[in-house]
């Protein structure tokens, strides 16, 4: 780098400064201009005057208008954010974070300090923030310290059309303080027409439309049902590149595995092409993407060259790519479904509704015209879709909400506002959940330990295994366990060219049969003995980002702990504490042996199995318990612990008796029959 040179009065650096400082201001003019040109931009001076008339307000515009970036700017332009912050909250944590790193570009400001975010064990704001986005969770339990939300001079509840849990929930709450607070603008924001129906619940709150500009799609169906819409996918994508004029393509896939499976044959098959072909720059992005490649789906597609977005549903609604003209959409996506008679959740692969089948056509017309290529029969559209996904609230396990509203000291959960109620069924089904975990005593009072569980952003039986372990004097291995498990499965990872070397480490882990929560706290704490080395981790098949993103998650459970006064102890030779603990938070979650291999739940009776993946799948304990079940070829169990069936009774005496748990397969099943040993 230049720097001052001998015998001349030029400073370099300052020069360089300047530069800097001149590309900067530019380049904020550059995105100044920008904002003019977005849909919403002629409706500012008349969304302020309605903003400043109303104190509730229902936002519709199509998607990539400008609500999401602007509204919250405006508010502050116009001098909101004197009295309090603004929030703006989003059902998806990409979602969140990308526009808070937009609109922090936008003013020129520092991500984290004016403009930030807050989503799931990452908070990136300061005391400088004005301007939140976030995810609704962690709206809904900034409700458990501040009641009233007082640091809030308006709150934007956006992406409201996705009515998810959180969003749902945050309706009721937010619609109660706006009557206590005149002075709190709310703003409910939705990218699809359904807006009568938010406005009818928050009495009559007047609707701000804002038109947008939409160019024609056209529509293509597929002739005949497609048998492997992954493969079509592929091949459809290949085909618009090949022989249609320029513009980018957006793919709608399922998860982060159908992703990363399109993105490698993707690359395997474009250089097949040969170089007379434009090059194709493939672009992923879902959930849990790292930061730093996030990005990328927005940088702007180089002359000659063609970009394929692969997206989950996030591109449906919440993020907008400019410079798409061709949508792909198979029709599918990954949907929660719950089961309130057994209590059984699964994450299922679901056909789409009809407006979500609309919303992603209209992806493509943004700019121009488009093309959507449907992969499925225009007989399957009108008969088969259904018109409207179902909310949230009505296919899911309610137990942690129900935790967080009985913190929120709302007991009466039969007759809250809801919007859409979830059937009683549910409801009844998590307050039986919380009573076993001893969350709530017999009138549905919360008890001690549910006020202590209600700290922690986890699902309950999670909370409490945690809460759990101050008996068991393990909390320092638990938080570990449970960092570990709510980074997913993306810890070990298993390149198709090395996978035995990639299960021989893995296998390392579960030397005697320890258990997959107890592998997990092996590869944390061997990783914290190479003072979190990454090339440890290179050597171990490790996901480093992961485990990074575990590190994270400790830490924060650590002061959670510190908070509601749990020492951190460690007691690592004990495992049958360790598992006590878990068994503590998830003995609803147990299964015992069958004589050909598989295993049955223990309360609600069904069928299931252990997962291949699990260190325990060719052990087959006679009990175990298990984190998850996946629904897949088979209903799978993920993450799975031996543990003793007396302890079941010793820690759920209210939840299982004897009869449970008497090991009946002990007379019919001769010792060690379906054990591979
Ligand atoms: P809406 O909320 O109405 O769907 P947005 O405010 O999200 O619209 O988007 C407005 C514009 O900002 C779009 O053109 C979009 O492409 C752009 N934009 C949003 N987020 C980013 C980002 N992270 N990087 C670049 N451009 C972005
Ligand atoms: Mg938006």
């Amino acid at each position: 780098k230049a720097s001052v040179m001998d015998g001349d009065n030029f400073d370099y650096e300052e020069m360089e400064d300047a530069l800097e400082k001149s590309r900067a201001k530019s380049a904020l003019e550059a995105l100044q201009e920008e904002r003019k040109k977005l849909p919403i931009y002629p409706y500012r001076e008349e969304l302020l005057q309605a903003v400043r008339d109303h104190q509730v307000l229902v936002i519709v515009g199509e998607t990539g208008s400008g609500k999401t970036t602007q509204i919250p700017q405006y508010l502050h332009e116009a001098g909101y954010t004197k009295q309090g912050m603004i929030a703006c909250t989003q059902p998806r944590r990409v979602a969140a974070m990308s526009v808070a790193a937009r609109v922090s570009q936008e003013m020129g400001v520092k991500l984290g300090h004016e403009v930030g975010y807050s989503i799931r064990f990452e908070d990136c704001t300061s005391e400088k923030t004005i301007l939140k986005y976030m995810t609704d969770g962690m709206l809904l339990r900034e409700f458990l310290g501040e009641p009233d939300l007082a640091s809030y001079s308006v709150v934007m509840v956006d992406e409201a059309h996705e009515r998810t849990l959180s969003t749902d929930i945050l309706f009721g709450l937010v619609k109660d303080i706006s009557r206590f607070r005149p002075d709190l603008k709310l703003l409910i924001s939705s990218a699809t027409l359904d807006a009568e129906k938010f406005s009818d619940y928050f009495d009559s709150a007047p609707i701000f439309k804002i038109p947008g500009r939409r160019y024609p799609v056209e529509i293509n169906f597929t002739k005949a049902p497609e048998a492997d819409y992954l493969d079509a996918a592929i091949v459809t994508s290949l085909q618009i590149h090949v022989t249609q004029p320029p513009g980018d393509i957006l793919v709608f896939l399922t998860g982060q595995e159908e992703i990363e499976t399109a993105e490698e044959i993707l690359k395997h098959r474009t250089r097949g092409l040969g170089t007379k072909i434009a090059e194709l720059i493939i672009c992923p992005i879902y959930a849990n993407l790292p930061t730093e490649l996030q990005a990328k789906i927005f940088e702007p597609t180089p002359e000659g060259a063609r970009k394929v977005v692969l997206a989950t549903n996030i591109a449906e609604t919440s993020l907008t790519i400019d410079g798409i003209k061709y949508v792909i959409d198979p029709g599918f996506c990954k949907m929660k479904s719950y089961n309130p008679r057994t209590g059984m959740e699964s994450l299922l692969v679901t056909p789409i509704s009809k407006a979500s089948a609309m919303q992603r056509a209209g992806r493509s017309g943004r700019t121009g015209p488009g093309k959507c290529f449907r992969l499925y029969t225009a007989y399957n559209f009108h008969n088969d879709l259904d018109d409207n996904t179902v909310p949230e609230i009505q296919r899911t396990n309610l137990a942690n909400v129900v935790l967080t509203l009985k913190s929120l000291g709302i007991h009466d959960l039969l007759h809250f506002d809801f919007m859409d109620p979830p059937p009683a069924e549910a409801l009844l089904k998590a307050l039986e959940l919380l009573f076993a975990l001893s969350a709530l005593n017999k009138l549905g009072e919360l008890t001690k330990v549910g006020r202590r569980m209600a700290e922690f952003p986890v699902d309950p039986m999670l909370s409490k295994m945690i809460v759990a372990s101050e008996k068991y004097k393990c909390s320092d291995e638990i938080i570990s366990i449970a960092a570990m498990l709510s980074v997913g499965n993306s810890i070990f990872y298993r390149p198709k060219d090395k996978q035995v070397h990639a299960d021989n480490a893995r296998m390392n882990f579960h030397t005697g049969n320890v258990g997959d929560h107890i592998a997990l706290l092996k590869v944390y704490n061997s990783w914290k003995e190479t003072n979190y080395s990454t090339q440890w981790c290179y050597e171990n098949y490790i996901q480093v980002r992961s485990m990074k993103r575990a590190r994270d998650v400790r830490d924060q459970l650590a002061g959670l702990l510190e908070r509601v006064e749990i020492e951190l102890t460690s007691n690592s030779s004990d495992l049958d504490a360790i598992k006590k603990s878990i068994t503590s938070g998830f003995f609803p979650h147990s299964a015992r042996l069958q004589k050909n291999g598989s295993y049955r739940t223990v309360k609600h009776p069904q069928t299931v199995n252990i997962h291949p993946s699990s260190g325990l799948a060719q052990v087959l304990p006679r009990w175990v318990v298990y984190h998850e079940l996946v629904l897949t070829t088979k209903e799978y169990m993920r993450q799975v612990t031996e543990l003793k069936p007396e302890w079941l009774v010793e820690i759920a005496p209210h939840y299982y008796q004897l009869k449970d748990v008497e090991d009946a397969g002990s007379k019919k099943m001769p010792r060690g029959e379906g054990r591979a040993q």
